[in-house]
């Protein structure tokens, strides 16, 4: 059965690989985009989730073209690494407006249309660093542990209408996010990780999709960290 699925900011890094593997499952993907030249292969809307109008739009494109959102994954994200001495207000503010306030609005719009359906599948992408902390992300921490109260408090509002809201917290990805760290920081983080290595973008798709399928239907209010086994013990 082909769904109409939405991955904000699945033009690139973790939210690509998870469009890619709806596509390749046989749904019909929609990607946001900000900029530039989108992948082929999906129908590109171009929003950028801190507004309100474009969210909008966005959505109004994705209806008419491929029918309203059944699956939405919530990936757009952004970091805004600083010491807290150092983080100014708009540090923090930015990244809560994008990663937290962001997520709201998307889920906000696509719950109108799953609510009429009596069914819906939400999986937001948080991070380790939300369960664990990390220095210097305090602002993206807190943004990323904001969406575990958000998807769990979805949970118990949506679920008597059949719409399941998880969370998938990945460790350290092999993306652009990352590729800014230096190969110092990077061996540092790697040694922490249990199975030693940083995840393909691949393999948090595999469990986005699996918590949007049949067979996770009754699983809801759940974090599932992908992680190499960095954030045990949450
Ligand atoms: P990238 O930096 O590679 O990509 C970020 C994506 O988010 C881009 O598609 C970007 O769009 C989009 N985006 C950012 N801000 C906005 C906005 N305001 N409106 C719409 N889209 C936006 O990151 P990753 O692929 O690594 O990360 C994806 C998600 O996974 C993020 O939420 C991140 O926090 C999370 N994550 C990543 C980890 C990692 O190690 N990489 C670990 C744990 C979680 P554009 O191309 O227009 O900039």
């Amino acid at each position: 059965m082909s769904r109409s699925v939405l991955v904000t900011g699945g033009n690139r890094g973790i939210g690509l690989a998870i469009a890619r593997a709806f596509a390749e499952a046989g749904d019909k993907v929609a990607i946001t985009y900000r900029s530039g030249e989108p992948p082929a292969g999906f129908l590109a809307v171009k929003c950028d989730i801190t507004d309100n109008e474009q969210v909008e739009q966005a959505y109004k494109e994705i209806e008419e073209k491929q029918g309203p959102v059944e699956v939405l994954v919530a990936n757009a994200g952004v970091t805004r690494d600083q010491l807290l001495m150092r983080m100014s207000e708009e540090d923090f503010t930015s990244v809560l407006e994008t990663n937290l306030t962001g997520t709201f609005r998307v889920v906000k719009r696509a719950n109108r249309a799953m609510l009429r359906a009596r069914k819906g599948r939400v999986v937001l992408i948080s991070s380790v660093v939300g369960l664990m902390g990390a220095p210097g992300q305090a602002n993206y921490a807190a943004s990323k542990a904001g969406l575990v109260g958000f998807a769990r408090s979805l949970a118990r509002e949506l679920g008597s209408r059949n719409i399941t809201v998880n969370v998938v917290a990945p460790g350290f990805v092999d993306t652009d996010m990352t590729r800014v760290l230096t190969d110092e920081q990077r061996e540092g983080i790697v040694k922490q990780v249990p199975l030693a290595r940083y995840a393909q973008p691949e393999e948090i798709a595999a469990s986005v999709r699996f918590l949007a399928s049949d067979e996770a239907a009754y699983i809801t209010g759940a974090v599932i960290p992908v992680d190499g086994g960095l954030g045990m013990g949450h």
